[in-house]
């Protein structure tokens, strides 16, 4: 069988990585031709909105699915029609606005942060008033790890939000004085089978991850996290792996965003859990059997952001697993993780500890 997979960044190369032992072959579909990706496929050098480029790439493989969340829907909206698209493009449609997010969380009685829609100043006014400070003030679309947000921490501070944002459609979310961030990974097969990950708890570092810890051993939340993502998965038909962030607030989850792919806060799963995040979504949009999805002992993953150590420094960590991406270093790109797989949840964090001190020469 052969997956198409619309991005080669890390994420559609590690799904490679976790396809190629059963057998299954991978093609991307990506403008950059040198992209983390391409060390392990093919790559058809494309925009995702080029509709030559999307029937190639549809004509050679079985199914398609991402590895990222800003595909344009009216475009693989065509070849979902013609090739089975995974997770469903309208996953893909909701996860991609904000807006259309938060009102479907309502929808399904999810527990979000009170929101408003901002397209003008006067609206964030409104906003303000209606929902208080602080907030955070989001463009809609194309957000990503902390980017497009604005602290707003008095209505004073109105003005100098809407000029750096503005232009853009809005949203205004209140602030949640959260104890901590988690996350909950669940896929979905074809077939309807379900399976859900343990929690990981997720420590972001301007706005973006910067390590997880997993299993996160929590069963009131496990529980609440797994109805509310079983809410979507059945309101999308969805197949495939479903992620969804939360902050934890008085002991109660509410949710942030939901990403219909594989998540980084659920890297630890290669080396920590029976059956990755990556190896099953892929069973999971072929109609196979999934895997269990069982911690196997306490881990931690950390990534690399901006800088990357020396190997060598790395590697001598006890127990590291390390993966690179093969990417130019840059400010704040994710260049690659490394995990434990620790046998108690001490001997974990002392690793965790090493790991955060390791210095970039
Ligand atoms: P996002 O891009 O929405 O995932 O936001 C990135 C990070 O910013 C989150 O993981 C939180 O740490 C923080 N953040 C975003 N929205 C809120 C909010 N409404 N209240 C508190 N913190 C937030």
């Amino acid at each position: 069988m052969r997956i198409g997979v619309i991005g080669a960044g890390q994420l559609g190369r590690m799904l490679a990585l976790a396809g190629y032992p059963l057998g299954l072959r991978f093609v991307f579909l990506d403008q950059s031709t040198d992209a983390p990706g391409a060390q392990v496929g093919r790559i058809i050098s494309g925009a995702f909105d080029d509709r030559r480029k999307l029937a190639e790439l549809a004509r050679e493989v079985d199914v398609i699915t991402f590895d990222v969340e800003n595909v344009p829907v009216e475009a693989v909206a065509e070849i979902a029609a013609t090739k089975p698209f995974l997770p469903p493009v309208a996953a893909l449609g909701a996860s991609q606005d904000r807006l259309h997010e938060k009102t479907l969380f309502r929808k399904l009685k999810i527990p979000t942060p009170q929101f408003a829609t901002v397209d003008s100043l006067a609206d964030l006014e409104a906003a303000i008033a209606k929902i208080g400070t602080p907030g955070v003030l989001k463009t809609r679309r194309l957000g990503y790890d902390g980017r497009g947000q604005y602290q707003v921490r008095g209505p004073q501070d109105a003005a100098a939000a809407w000029e750096t944002l503005g232009s853009v459609p809005l949203i205004y979310e209140q602030f949640v004085n959260f104890s901590r961030e988690v996350s909950i990974i669940g896929v979905r097969s074809t077939r309807g089978e379900t399976r859900f990950y343990p929690l990981a708890a997720n420590t972001h570092s301007a706005g973006i991850l910067r390590y997880s810890i997993a299993p996160y051993r929590n069963t009131s939340l496990q529980k609440q996290a797994e109805t509310y993502l079983k809410r979507l998965l059945r309101h999308f038909d969805y197949a495939g792996v479903l992620t969804i962030e939360f902050f934890v607030a008085g002991g109660r989850l509410i949710a942030n965003e939901m990403a219909p792919r594989v998540h980084n806060s659920g890297h630890w799963t290669i080396e920590g859990a029976q059956t990755s995040q990556f190896e099953n979504h892929v069973r999971a949009i072929l109609g196979l059997p999934l895997g269990d999805t069982r911690a196997l002992g306490h881990c931690a993953m950390l990534n690399f952001i901006g800088t990357i150590p020396a190997l060598g420094n790395i590697l001598r960590v006890s127990g590291v697993h390390f993966h690179s991406y093969g990417k130019e270093p840059r400010p704040n790109r994710k260049l690659g993780h490394c995990t434990i797989n620790a046998p108690s949840p001490a001997a974990r964090d002392r690793a965790l500890k090493q790991l955060l001190r390791l210095k970039v020469d």
